[in-house]
């Protein structure tokens, strides 16, 4: 490719001297005594220009003259033979040898660029290629893509990291140590040198980790797990090498990496062939990790949502061995969060942030930044300068129920909607151990033609037996609703059966909630999140019990279908005046129902 270049520019180069030969001075002289220059130039050393017409060539040895020539003069700019022009009307220019390009400088100049570009060019098309996680070109193939962040530009401590009192109290202690190494040393303390942030995704650990760095004002390296993961076999460990060499440099310091899962998968549970590369970059990891002494002060922050998958090698005593889980917040954490979030955004008075705590349940710290920036883009959007209580429930419902859908539904569409979530509301309200019902509504908003929105329980952790089957009813009551109205089923119902039946299953497999099947649990495929079922042909029982944990999960949605029927039976009134202010408002909120069908005596609103 270079060389087809090379030849290009030479036949320009070429080209650009074909309508020009090289004559002598005097032969210079002669011609312009005969009046047969048009016009010339002085460039230095040599003087170019135009014949009138072509002179026959000064001797018969030499090639024919072309349209222009050039001249080497005696001295630069020669002023006599200026002089001489002058006295034959020859008009000529001339620049003073500095910042002055000739057509064929001009010409060398263009190639240049041109090759300069084309260079470029390549050499990103070569960059591309080899690394898709986008560190660079050949000799930075093997260098660890860890991200630096110094002690000094390291703005986040933990002030930045609301709530979460408990994790931070875990990594004070690391953070102690960092600062002063020597104290714990000396008493022979064993510091850990791996820590794990276990939490679900946008729960703070990443920032968590670099508000830890932060505070004991240390080097913070960082790399995603992913990063590991190349194309060539061997890249991964040999970053991971590079990556702990650097961070023992600097020491103290902290070294994180995000996303542990990518290459820390349980060994040999990989699909494809990506676990290979994988298996040598976790090895290398884990030797690294053994490798380092007690007294080198790097500490190894790893950060997964799903600790469930980890290699158990990985948590071994010496590695990561202290555990940190970062739980979703609660209310007083969310007002905490909420309130670290709301410092640059202008509130208005009537804004209550216990209020938006409270109705925020489940939501982690990054979805409450969201919704801080949701909210104050609503209030942006509609010029006001200061955001609104009704701003946050505007971003909490697209948060949540994704944004609202252009297109109208057609009369019979909309009604059979209504029935549908009035379905999914009535057994709601009227179960008693189904969450409450906050919103009904049948406005399309992402993918559903309508909601039915409950309010988990805060202090919930654990779900009995009999509150999972009133929530199959729940599930099952909007497509309840349509058959007993319209005696036929509509698609709408899908992602509810499909829901419901995840549920069943997990009660017959894994919970133990069938009496045919009693206390045993199957192994399936959440354990190998990404085999397909069909991989998983080693399934660990019998035909037999296939098929009787089929007819079990057949059984219990058997059952909650019938309970829905059921219930909207005898409070088809009820059903009935749901749908139609549903039809009329298109949502209705937890005081509205209430006010429509009343409020049932075996709960408080
Ligand atoms: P994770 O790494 O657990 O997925 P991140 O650390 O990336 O989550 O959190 C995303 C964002 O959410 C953070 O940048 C921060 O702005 C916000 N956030 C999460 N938890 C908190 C918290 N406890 N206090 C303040 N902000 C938080
Ligand atoms: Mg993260
Ligand atoms: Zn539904």
């Amino acid at each position: 490719m270079i060389v087809a270049f090379i030849l290009i520019s030479m036949g320009l180069m070429n080209w650009s001297a074909r309508g020009i030969s090289r004559v002598e001075y005097m032969f210079l002289w002669k011609q312009l005594d005969e009046s047969n220059v048009a016009k010339a130039e002085f460039d230095g050393d040599v003087v170019r220009g135009t014949w009138k017409k072509i002179p026959a060539k000064p001797d018969p040895q030499s090639a024919d003259l072309k349209a222009d020539f050039i001249v080497d003069l005696p001295v630069p700019f020669d002023h006599e033979l200026k002089n001489h022009m002058r006295t034959h009307g020859v008009q000529f220019s001339g620049k003073s040898p500095s910042g002055y390009l000739t057509g064929s400088d001009l010409m060398v100049l263009l190639n240049l660029v041109v090759f300069v570009a084309f260079g470029w060019v390549i050499w990103q098309i070569m960059r591309r290629n080899s690394d898709p996680m986008g560190s660079g070109m050949m000799s930075n193939f093997i260098r660890s893509p860890a991200k630096r962040f110094k002690a000094t530009d390291q703005q986040t401590t933990f002030d930045d990291v609301a709530a979460m009192e408990h994790a931070k109290a875990d990594l004070q202690e690391i953070v102690e140590f960092l600062k002063t190494p020597a104290k714990f040393q000396r008493l022979g303390a064993q510091i850990p040198k791996g820590v794990l942030l276990m939490g679900s995704p946008g729960t703070g650990k990443t920032l968590l980790a670099r508000a830890t760095a932060g505070e004991a004002g240390v080097p913070f390296f960082t790399i995603n797990g992913s990063e590991f993961i190349q194309m060539f076999v061997g890249v991964g460990a040999s970053r991971v090498r590079d990556m702990f060499k650097t961070a023992k440099e600097s020491a103290p310091c902290i070294l994180f990496i995000d996303e542990i899962d990518a290459v820390g998968r349980h060994r040999g549970a990989g699909m494809g062939g990506g676990h290979d590369e994988r298996e040598q970059t976790l090895n290398q990891i884990l030797s690294e990790m053994d490798g380092f002494t007690q007294t080198e002060s790097v500490i190894v922050i790893a950060a997964t949502n799903r600790p469930d998958v980890l290699d158990p090698a990985l948590l071994r005593p010496g590695r990561f061995d202290r555990h940190v889980t970062v739980d979703k917040p609660t209310k007083t954490g969310r007002v905490a969060i909420l309130k670290v979030h709301v410092r640059k955004v202008p509130l208005d008075s009537t804004v209550d942030l216990e209020r938006i705590a409270a109705n925020t349940i489940g939501f982690s710290g990054a979805e409450l930044k969201n919704l801080v920036n949701e909210a104050a883009l609503n209030a942006a959007r509609t010029s006001r300068d200061s955001v609104l209580p009704e701003d946050f429930d505007a971003a909490r419902e697209k948060i949540l129920m994704g944004p609202k859908r252009e297109e109208v539904l057609n009369e019979h569409e909309k009604e059979m909607t209504a029935y549908h979530e009035a379905g999914h509301a009535l057994l709601a309200w009227l179960l008693s151990d189904v969450d409450h019902v906050h919103k009904v509504t049948i406005i399309p908003r992402g993918r559903a033609l309508g909601l039915t929105w409950l309010v988990p329980d805060e202090d919930r952790y654990n779900v009995g037996e009999s509150r999972l089957h009133s929530q199959l009813a729940f599930m099952l009551g909007g497509r309840a609703a349509e058959k007993m109205v319209y005696d036929e089923y509509s698609a709408g119902a899908e992602n509810d059966l499909k829901r419901a039946t995840a549920i069943a299953r997990k009660m017959v497999t894994r919970w133990g909630m069938s009496p045919a099947i009693g206390p045993v649990a199957f192994r399936d495929s959440e354990e190998h999140p990404f085999l397909g079922k069909e991989m998983h042909e080693q399934r660990e029982y019998s035909d037999e019990t296939a098929r009787v944990i089929d007819s079990e999960v057949h059984k219990f949605l058997m059952q909650a279908d019938r309970r829905a029927i059921e219930v909207l039976t005898e409070h088809r009134d009820k059903l009935d005046a749901l749908t139609k202010a549903l039809v009329d408002k298109e949502s209705l909120d937890q005081d509205e129902i209430a006010e429509i069908i009343g409020v049932p005596a075996k709960r408080g609103v």
